[in-house]
């Protein structure tokens, strides 16, 4: 016969431990290693997850054997506990808790005091010589028997149990007396029988009986379904159902209950960490029905001081644990050491202390905060208790890009949120914590923001034409939308905390303010949101901006990973301060500087347009010029040839558009150069990736739409202003001529802007292609890059310049820039009597590029891989057109499982990697290959790329150390599977 049914000290027994979650689940395994240990559990047992299986292939039907093992288990801790289940005199009441492998919000709550009827209640009042206590008793597990196996609705409880507390002095429960509750139970019981058409169950195995059934059946319920399905949970895994003697923490004021953390887990403080209430039951501490009282005496001061409470009143009304029982308090201390010890981890326990005496109720590995995460880890290295690789994979990337993050001081936000300022809670989906005022439309938010007030954009939802408030804010809040919504990736995207999809939140954009909870604010009053939790709260909470260097435990952990990764880690900046704040953070070189973010500036957009717009006429007629000579050169005595070569050479001379074009060109040089030469500096000794010129054209030119708006009311206004007989400008005012002269730079500028109008930029005239048709940017640039090498190599610095090229599809394409590069490194080498060593290589950011790797790699001496628009041009999506929309829908119907801008698609995108990298390196076994798309910061796609033998991953400065235990988790994790196969 199949065992169902373990005792607690059984599953200790007989089922190994690498077993017991599967069978026990988490809460039956943890009872069973309690009492194994030999630790005051109160006497029990588990159902097991296979019997919860067994029951819905059968039908929900108990498999053969089930209940009578269940007898047989209630019978042997009756024996256990001196007591008998149904028992008259004196009655065996249990707990019916239900308990998955994993922890599962929407799993059956327990059902506690199973067992008490209208018979043994008496029995339990002969026991412990308290009525109250019996019938209080009583009462809750009609309630929650009504409630939890029955789904009556749990207010039409509360409701008769009001009524009654109504009655009473205090209007609490504590204030109702026995022949009060005596008369609840009997409403109660007369509730559950209109409601269900049946008794109350008078009979103690019904009641169990039914009550692990319900637990079961909490395995389909809805909400657990849609858990697992969130989480990919399986579904074949089962639940488990512990029965266990209940034990009282309600038996006056030498009772208590709590549960505690055998370290802070706020802060990672080795320290006990917990509350608890005395004359309560298990649900009580959690359900806030009183304020729970502090554990330790430390706790209980620091709490007592920060409420203005004086020591005295403490110690009369909030003592604490370790001063009203002392010797429980030791003895639960010894407890929670000796459990972290065994699971070698924090553990959340909790407990109950009936009249002096402790019993455990469950220990579980404890929840804690990213800070808490690494100090623990650490701290347990340091104890002896864990090796330095279980830290480093005890750390989950993700939670120390938080630590690194503005943050509120969590002091401050304890105090906001007792205070009630917590408004409520959306999505988090940015992290990081911001304060300011709040705004309710992009441009109040621009301005503001402009004037230095810090503000909080908050909108029913974000759109492209918010944009420009996003960026003026210190963080976003919105009322609709997801964690792929406009606002979610674009705060990502500018790095600013945002919460999202808030839908307690109701809107007024008329009036300029929200609601919540009957709470208005207006705009221009402070609100604070916390991305990394999604909670948002009135008024200001002040932020802490960390720094590595500080953040001493973290720097030891990442110290750590560095020894085992094998992935270098590098970061993408374009300025030098970027590039500083990422060596700060471990970088190891830059991986991109984007250098027409240099060109957006201010002071240089101007020479940049120039550029731009009189480019293709100066590209022509020096092109001219370069075939009439020729020409010329071929037949020298063609007076032909001759004449159009002087020709030629006049226009290039009188051409304002060359004019233009060089003066441009040179005015952007040395600007250039200093941008180069701040980010070797940064850089000393380590590679700096520079890439060429890359976007569509138009980015740098005003929009053509609006400049033909702007063109159009001009001339309106003109044709009004000559229809009016002797027309005299007003002050301020400007004449016709003014705006003649006005219109006509405006309407050239708009021939222009339209020339180079495409209709599918993303697929246009970018990256190389630009440099293809007008070399002489490229040589500005690479002027400009082995200047700024010379320059700094004179004072000292080591400069690594790698020249990138974007957007490559064709070696041809590689070996014409590349002579332009090696043309120009020559001669300012020679001119500036330095020697340079610089690396040439591309991007790899379209498909046909990964296709023919391996000619490409005759010509490239490293490849970097832009997974951002090479995921773009995989998948034929644009991402600003897909994300916030189409792709919305994709992930909710899961046609794919994550967001492939976020999180690389292996199968596809990555499979072109893979073979590019292999065939890249049999052509030239020592290219350089790494990453610099957004997917260099993502730790899966690390892992990814460690896989496939990268050499460095590239990632925004904030992402590199996230990047450095993503990149030792991987090793670890290939390790360890090395390990496993042998
Ligand atoms: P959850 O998984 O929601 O924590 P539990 O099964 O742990 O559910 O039980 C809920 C509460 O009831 C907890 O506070 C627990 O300590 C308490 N409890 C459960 N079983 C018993 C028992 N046998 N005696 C006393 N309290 C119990
Ligand atoms: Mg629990
Ligand atoms: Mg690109």
């Amino acid at each position: 016969m199949k065992k169902w049914v373990y005792l607690f000290e059984e599953g200790y027994r007989e089922i190994p431990a690498e077993r017991r979650r599967d069978l026990l689940g988490g809460k039956g395994a943890g009872l069973a290693e309690m009492a194994g240990a030999g630790l005051p559990v109160p006497p029990g047992f588990t159902i097991t997850t296979e019997a919860c299986n067994a029951y819905f292939a059968a039908g929900r039907q108990f498999p053969e054997g089930l209940w009578e093992q269940v007898l047989e288990a209630l019978h042997r801790v009756e024996e256990k506990v001196g007591r008998r289940f149904g028992d008259p005199q004196n009655p065996l009441l249990v707990s019916v808790r239900s308990g998955a492998k994993f922890s599962m919000p929407g799993m059956m709550d327990t059902v506690l005091n199973v067992g008490l009827t209208d018979e043994t209640v008496k029995g339990l009042i002969a026991q412990t010589g308290d009525e109250r206590f019996a019938y209080d008793a009583y009462r809750r597990l009609i309630q929650m028997f009504g409630r939890i196996v029955k789904g009556i609705p749990g207010e039409r409880f509360e409701h008769i149990l009001d009524r009654y507390k109504a009655k009473t002095k205090g209007k609490q429960d504590t204030d109702l007396t026995a022949e009060m509750l005596r008369d609840i139970v009997e409403e109660f019981k007369a509730l559950y029988r209109k409601e269900l058409e049946e008794e109350f169950p008078q009979d103690p195995l019904e009641q169990l009986r039914q009550a692990i059934r319900a637990v079961f059946d909490s395995w389909f319920g809805k909400r657990a379904v849609d858990y697992r399905n969130f989480y990919k949970i399986p579904h074949d895994l089962g639940t488990a159902c512990n029965v266990q003697t209940m034990v009282f923490g309600n038996m006056g004021f030498d009772s208590a209950t709590g549960v505690a953390f055998t370290r802070n887990p706020a802060t990672g403080e080795k320290e006990l960490y917990g509350e608890y209430l005395p004359n309560a039951q298990g649900e009580d501490v959690v359900a806030g029905i009183r304020t729970p009282l502090k554990i330790t005496k430390k706790a209980s001061q620091e709490w007592a001081r920060e409420h203005g409470i004086s020591e005295e009143e403490r110690r009369l009304r909030y003592p604490s644990l370790e001063e009203r029982m002392p010797e429980t308090y030791q003895q639960f201390l010894e407890v929670a050491a000796l459990l972290e010890r065994h699971y070698r981890d924090v553990q959340d326990l909790e407990f109950t202390i009936e009249r002096g005496r402790l019993w455990m109720l469950q220990t579980r590995t404890g929840k804690r905060t990213a800070k808490a995460a690494v100090k623990i880890a650490v701290d347990m290295v340091h104890e002896g208790l864990i090796t330095k690789e279980e830290a480093v994979m005890r750390v989950e990337p993700e939670q120390i890009n938080q630590l690194l993050l503005p943050r509120f001081d969590e002091k401050a936000k304890e105090r906001a949120r007792e205070k009630g300022d917590l408004l409520a809670r959306g999505l988090n989906a940015s992290p990081g914590a911001a304060t300011g005022h709040a705004v309710f439309d992009a441009d109040t938010a621009e301005a503001w923001g402009r004037d230095g007030r810090p503000v909080i954009l908050v909108r029913p939802e974000t759109t492209p034409d918010d944009v420009h408030g996003m960026i003026a804010a210190r963080g976003i809040l919105t009322q609709r939308g997801g964690a792929t919504s406009h606002a979610a990736v674009v705060a990502r995207g500018l790095g600013k905390p945002a919460v999202v999809g808030c839908e307690a939140l109701q809107i007024d954009l008329e009036r300029k303010q929200f609601s919540v909870n009957g709470r208005v604010i207006r705009e221009g009053d402070f609100i604070s949101i916390d991305g990394s939790t999604g909670e948002v709260f009135a008024g200001q909470i002040p932020t802490i901006d960390p720094n590595l260097a500080e953040e001493r435990e973290l720097a030891e952990l990442l110290a750590w990973a560095d020894e085992f990764r094998r992935l270098q880690v590098w970061a993408n900046a374009d300025y030098p301060r970027d590039a500083r704040k990422a060596r700060e953070f471990g970088a190891e070189g830059i991986g991109l500087a984007r250098t027409e973010h240099m060109f957006f500036e201010a002071d240089r957009l101007p020479y940049v347009r120039q550029m731009i717009l009189n480019a293709p006429e100066a590209q022509r007629l020096m092109d001219q010029l370069r075939a009439a000579q020729q020409a010329a050169q071929a037949r020298p005595d063609d007076p032909k040839a001759q004449k159009a070569l002087r020709e030629a050479e006049r226009a290039v001379r009188t051409s304002k558009a060359v004019k233009a074009y060089r003066k441009a060109l040179d005015r952007l040089l040395p600007v250039q150069r200093k941008d180069f030469e701040g980010l070797f500096e940064a850089m000393d000794g380590l590679p700096v990736i520079i890439r060429l010129i890359d976007p569509p054209m138009h980015e740098f030119l005003p929009r053509y739409e609006e400049l033909l708006a702007e063109v159009v009311e001009l001339r309106t206004r003109i044709e009004e202003r000559r229809k009016i007989k002797g027309y005299r400008p007003r002050k301020g005012e400007k004449s016709i001529r003014q705006m003649e002269e006005e219109l006509a730079e405006k309407e050239a500028l708009l021939r222009a802007v339209n020339a180079l109008r495409e209709m599918n930029p993303m697929l246009g005239l970018r990256g190389i292609r630009l440099g293809i048709l007008y070399p002489d940017i490229i040589r500005l640039q690479v002027r400009a890059i082995l200047e700024a090498a010379c320059n700094v190599k004179r004072r000292g610095i080591t400069p690594k310049p790698e020249i990138m090229i974007p957007l490559s599809a064709d070696v041809k394409e590689l070996q014409i820039v590349r002579e332009i590069v090696d043309e120009v490194a020559r001669e300012v080498m020679a001119r500036e009597g330095v020697e340079i060593e610089y690396k040439f290589g591309t991007m790899i950011e379209v498909p046909r590029a990964a296709l023919l790797a391996a000619e490409i790699a005759q010509v490239a001496e490293f490849f970097s891989f832009g997974t951002n628009d090479l995921t773009q041009t995989v998948w034929a999506i644009s991402r600003d057109d897909a994300e916030g929309k189409f792709l919305l829908r994709y992930l909710e119907e899961k046609i794919v499982p994550e967001n492939p801008f976020q999180v690389l698609d292996r199968k596809g995108v990555g499979r072109l990697m893979r073979m590019a990298v292999e065939e890249g390196r049999r052509t030239r076994p020592d290219l350089e290959v790494g990453i610099c798309g957004e997917h260099g910061g993502d730790p899966s796609s690390i892992e990814f790329c460690h896989e496939i033998g990268l050499n460095y991953v590239s990632a925004s400065p904030y992402r590199v150390p996230v990047a450095r235990l993503a990149a030792a988790q991987a090793a670890l994790k290939e390790r360890a599977a090395r390990i496993e196969t042998r």
